[in-house]
């Protein structure tokens, strides 16, 4: 899965892990780094390895250098794997790729790619990929053989549900609610998953939402933009750990007549920036081509290594190239 893991990487290879094991293969799900507090209740979190933690390095290298097949989920381009993206390059097991991203980079094999930009989540394509597999299974006829189970739906319920918005972006299909039905005929509990993944924040977490909603949030009605920024110093300060910064970039798309809203985040000595549209004004165009990012069209984000400031001034830069189509969007 990608760094910095959201609930579709981390639920989606979880669930698929989940199958994988089921079908008596050996597997570890391995996270390029460590991830939000509210997925580690996840089912099979707790056996996640994380590869930047210091004493898993080697065993995760050793792991990824015997692998018959390495599976990618939720991202295509190696380089969202940081430092274990030279070691699934290198290795000599069979690249397979789930992914809904736009990143054009081709480094799986090309017979075990299962791609699609317009899936809602990775957790849908594993969701679609499974039944596909189950059908042809040995045992499919089997009366124990339902090939989803309560903490498999769980985790790729999680999925599903925060890449779409909770069923509400442009890219909840029919499709999406077939899927998550059926996930249901297995006994999941889906007010149970929605509240241990968005009821389940530290005190500190909805105080520094409010310190960014009241300090921080600058709207520029010409360009129907919203930013909001967030320095070291006010991470610290509101005792944020990894994933309590997910989901404010949203709140800028709340205020009336804005499509386009970017959160500026100082962390780990570089400037991590989140973008959200609405309709059909492309942020992951602008994360493309002017902060070494990508994602989906209306949800992308990328990174400088400027200072606050400078990325910033960029961003307002660019701001007048795309005025027309931040006002033609309906
Ligand atoms: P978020 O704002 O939640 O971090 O990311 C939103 C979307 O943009 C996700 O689909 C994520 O995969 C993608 N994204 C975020 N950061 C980057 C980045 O640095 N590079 C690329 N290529 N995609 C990113
Ligand atoms: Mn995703």
């Amino acid at each position: 899965m990608h760094r910095d893991p959201d609930a579709d990487a981390m639920g989606s290879s979880l669930g698929w892990a989940s199958y994988l094991l089921r079908r008596g293969h050996d597997v570890t799900v391995i996270s390029p780094t460590d991830y939000a507090q509210n997925l580690r209740w996840l089912p099979g979190a707790d056996s996640v390895l994380v590869y930047e933690d210091a004493p898993m390095k080697k065993h995760c290298k050793q792991l990824i250098q015997e692998a018959t097949l390495i599976c990618c989920l939720d991202f295509s381009a190696l380089s969202r794997l940081k430092d274990l993206g030279k070691l699934v390059q290198e290795a000599p097991g069979i690249k397979m790729l789930v992914d809904h991203h736009l990143e054009p980079e081709l480094f799986a094999d090309p017979d075990f790619m299962f791609w699609d930009t317009q899936a809602a989540a990775t957790a849908q394509l594993v969701y679609d990929l499974i039944k596909i597999l189950d059908g042809s299974a040995p045992d499919a006829a089997a009366p124990d053989a339902a090939p989803f189970d309560v903490p498999m739906s769980e985790c790729l319920y999680a999925g599903i549900m925060t890449d779409t918005g909770s069923f509400r972006h442009g890219n909840t299909t029919p499709e999406v609610h077939l899927a998550v039905a059926d996930l249901m005929r297995s006994g999941l509990d889906i007010s149970r998953v929605h509240r241990l993944i968005f009821d389940n924040s530290p005190l500190s977490r909805l105080q520094l939402l409010g310190h960014v909603l009241s300090e921080k949030l600058h709207v520029l009605p010409e360009y129907r933009t919203a930013y909001m920024t967030l320095t070291a110093d006010e991470l610290i300060q509101y005792q944020s750990s990894i994933g309590d910064t997910d989901g404010i970039v949203n709140y800028g798309l709340q205020v009336e007549d804005v499509v386009m809203s970017a959160l500026f985040i100082e962390r780990k000595g570089e400037i991590k920036i989140s973008f959200r549209s609405a309709g059909d004004f492309s942020v992951r165009d602008l994360a493309f081509t002017y902060f070494s990012g990508g994602g989906h069209r209306n949800a992308s984000g990328g990174r400088t290594q400027l200072t606050l400031a400078e990325t910033i001034e960029q961003f307002l830069s660019i701001l007048p190239e795309y005025q027309l189509r931040l006002q033609a969007v309906q």
